[in-house]
C-alpha cells in the first residue's frame, strides 16, 4: 500500500490528514479531521496566524470551518500539536479531550514551560554542557514559548478506555516515551492507529528527557518507557498508522523492529565509548555527533541519557559523581 492509498483508505473511513505549518525543523505537523458526530480535530498545530489560516483553508476544502469543530483531541503536550487549541475553542466552543495525566500540564502551560526550562538547564549542567551553551539554549527555548498556549481539557481520557464518536470507536492507549503524555488512538474496525509522534516514518521520535507530569523531581527513563511503548504498539494488528509528521506507515512492525535494532546498536556504541574512559553525557554526545551536540545539546543529550539508562539498568555502566558533572564508567572494565 502506497502512502496515497493509505491516505485514501483513511479518508474513506472519514479520517483526513491536514498539514499545518510550524516554525520548527520538523516541518509541517499532521492534524486529522474526523468527519463524524461530533466533528473532530486531532491536534491543532502551533499557535500562529499562519497555522490558523492554513488550518482554516484546509478545513474549508472539506466544507467545514473552525467554528464547526465540536471536539479537539490532543495527542501529547508538545506545542506544535496543541498551540491553537485555546483559539479554536474560542471560535467553536469545542470540547477538548486528552489523556488524564496531561490535564494539569496542558492547563498550566507557561508555568510548566518555565519549570521545564529549569529542569533542562540543570540536567545539561549536570551532564557536562557548558554554562554559556545552557544559557543560550534557554533563550532559544523561551523564544519558542509563543508557539504554544494553555489548553483546558473538558474530557479527560483514561488509558485503555474507549473514546466513542457516532461512527468511530477509538481505544485510548497511553504510550509515554517521546513525551510523557503521548497517547495513541486505535480504531479496531478500520485497523487505523492515530499515533501522533509516537511513531514517525522518516525520523526516529526522540525520547526527550522530560520533567515528570506529576511534578515529582525524579526524572523518568524516557527511552526505557519508549521501548516498552513501542513493544505494545507492535502487537496491534494495525494496517495504517497515521503519524504526527510525514507519511502514513503501512508496515509498523518492520519499522519498530528497525528502531529496536538502531537503539541496540547505539547502546553498544555508547558502551564502547564509556569503556575507553569515563565520560560525561555531553562528551559522549560530542564523540557521536560532533558540533551537532552543541547546537542540539538537549536533543543529543536526551538520546545519550536514554541509552545510558539502559546500560545502567543492565549493570554494565554506573554513575561516577566527581565534582560538578556526572561521568559514566564501565563496570568491570
Ligand atoms: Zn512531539
Amino acid at each position: 500500500m502506497t502512502s496515497e492509498e493509505a491516505l485514501e483508505r483513511a479518508a474513506a473511513a472519514g479520517i483526513h490528514r491536514l498539514r499545518v505549518p510550524t516554525p520548527f525543523a520538523v516541518g509541517r505537523v499532521n492534524c486529522y479531521l474526523i468527519e463524524d458526530d461530533p466533528l473532530t480535530l486531532v491536534d491543532t498545530g502551533p499557535n500562529s496566524g499562519k497555522a490558523l489560516d492554513e488550518l482554516q483553508q484546509q478545513l474549508a476544502g472539506f466544507g467545514h470551518s473552525i467554528d464547526d469543530l465540536e471536539l479537539i483531541i490532543l495527542t501529547h503536550q508538545h506545542v506544535d500539536h496543541v498551540g491553537l487549541a485555546e483559539i479554536i475553542v474560542e471560535h467553536s466552543g469545542a470540547e477538548v479531550a486528552a489523556i488524564d495525566v496531561a490535564v494539569e500540564r496542558l492547563a498550566n502551560f507557561s508555568e510548566d514551560a518555565d519549570l521545564d526550562d529549569e529542569f533542562a538547564a540543570e540536567l545539561m549542567l549536570r551532564n557536562g554542557i557548558d554554562a554559556n551553551v545552557v544559557g543560550a539554549l534557554r533563550s532559544v527555548s523561551r523564544s519558542f514559548r509563543g508557539w504554544g498556549s494553555k489548553a483546558r481539557v473538558t474530557r479527560p481520557l483514561r488509558d485503555g478506555e474507549p473514546l466513542e464518536l457516532r461512527d468511530h470507536r477509538f481505544e485510548v492507549q497511553h504510550r509515554p516515551g517521546h513525551s510523557p503524555s503521548d497517547t495513541v488512538f486505535w480504531d479496531a474496525d478500520s485497523k487505523i492507529l492515530l499515533a501522533a509522534d509516537h511513531l514517525i516514518k522518516h525520523i526516529s521520535s526522540n525520547p526527550l528527557v522530560s520533567r515528570p507530569l506529576d511534578g515529582s523531581s525524579e526524572r523518568t527513563q524516557a527511552l526505557v518507557a519508549y521501548l516498552e511503548s513501542m513493544a505494545r504498539t507492535r502487537e496491534l494488528p494495525a494496517e495504517i498508522v497515521l503519524p504526527g509528521h510525514g507519511d502514513p506507515i503501512t508496515d509498523h512492525v518492520a519499522l519498530i523492529d528497525d528502531r529496536f535494532a538502531k537503539h541496540e546498536r547505539r547502546k553498544q556504541k555508547i558502551l564502547e565509548l564509556i569503556r575507553e574512559r569515563p565520560r560525561t553525557g555531553h562528551e559522549i554526545a560530542q564523540a557521536l555527533w560532533g558540533d551537532i551536540a552543541v547546537t542540539q545539546a538537549f536533543l543529543t543529550l536526551s538520546e545519550v541519557i536514554g541509552h545510558v539508562d539502559l546500560l545502567v539498568n543492565d549493570g554494565s555502566v554506573r554513575e561516577l559523581a566527581d565534582g560538578e558533572a556526572v561521568r559514566f564508567e564501565a563496570v568491570d572494565g
